[in-house]
């Protein structure tokens, strides 16, 4: 592996064209794209996630939501379509919800988890039905739906556990997600957070992006990058769902995971320093943040 992780920068981005559509391009062209997420107490970070999906350009949107909430999530985003899932006591999804989802099989070309979903062990249980569906699909787990990792620890079958299922998959936990996840201290993860994100990339055989002011990209085969950029104001409810949003529709159009989330990352952070510039440094709401991406994408600005 390479000593120095490379910068996340126009050079990179430049080297890493996104798909782009023929002329004649249907919608499915540019992905089939599935959100799963959202709760009675967050439908918000559902809507976010695949509002942003949509707004880097993804084609065909499905969501998959607590029942309680779907109604609700479908008039938000009037274009997706809006499957509504047997929600548990606890407001999570049930683990045999995963079924409802049967007939998407082979029909999806990414897949997001996690914004907003709530009761981590229903969501293990969930995300382990779900994966094995999910052959061939580029597959991003957020917040909650990456507790499928401490499971798979927990159980004594972490190591490289989730290159067993045929989707590639990428992880997008912020510090303290990171060393819940890893069972590493908050002060390990803090020291060293490109060492962390290296490690567990390899252990858990998936994409790690390591948010935080700074972030850390690393893949399995031992590739690191480097984003420094943004600004304070994306400290904020709802920033992190909005770049997993991101991720996924650029996941959806077709490109490799490294990829969509070194781009993701960077629009995330410019979005971020528009909104910054035009509001206000703070106060800025991260529902706002989508809305830059296309041009921002384009490089119109
Ligand atoms: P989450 O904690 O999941 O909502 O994600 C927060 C998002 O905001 C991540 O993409 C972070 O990289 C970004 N972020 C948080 N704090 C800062 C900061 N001080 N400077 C730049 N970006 C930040
Ligand atoms: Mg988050």
């Amino acid at each position: 592996p390479e000593k120095n992780p490379k910068a996340v920068d126009d050079a990179l981005l430049r080297a890493w064209p996104l798909p782009m559509p023929s002329d004649e391009g249907d919608k499915e062209e540019r992905g089939r794209l599935l959100v799963i997420g959202g709760s009675r107490e967050m439908p918000g970070a559902v809507i976010l996630a695949a509002t942003a999906a949509m707004r880097a350009g993804a084609g065909k949107l499905a969501i998959a939501t607590g029942g309680s909430v779907a109604q609700l999530v479908a008039l938000a985003i009037p274009e997706s379509r809006v499957i509504g899932l047997e929600e548990t006591g606890e407001g999570g999804i049930a683990t045999g919800a995963a079924s409802a989802l049967e007939s998407m099989k082979g029909r999806l070309d990414a897949v997001l988890i996690g914004p907003g979903m709530q009761d981590e062990p229903a969501i293990c249980e969930f995300v382990h039905a779900l994966l094995p569906m999910l052959d061939g699909v580029n597959v991003i787990l957020d917040a909650a739906a990456m507790g499928v990792v401490c499971d798979a620890r927990a159980s004594g079958r972490e190591s490289g556990f989730l290159g067993r299922y045929g989707a590639q998959v990428l992880l997008t936990p912020h510090a303290g997600e990171m060393a819940h996840l890893s069972g590493a201290s908050k002060e390990e993860v803090a020291d060293d957070p490109e060492g962390m994100a290296r490690r567990m990339a390899q252990r858990w055989n998936a994409t790690v992006a390591l948010k935080g002011p700074v972030t850390y990209l690393a893949t399995p085969d031992g590739r690191v990058w480097k984003h420094e950029g943004g600004n304070v104001g994306l400290a904020a409810s709802g920033s992190g769902d909005t770049l997993a949003g991101i991720i996924v529709g650029l996941a959806a159009r077709g490109a490799p995971l490294e990829q969509a989330g070194a781009w993701g990352v960077a629009l995330h952070a410019r979005a971020g320093d528009l909104l910054a510039e035009r509001t206000g440094p703070l106060g800025f709401l991260t529902r706002d943040l989508a809305a830059e991406v296309p041009k921002l994408m384009h490089g119109l600005r």
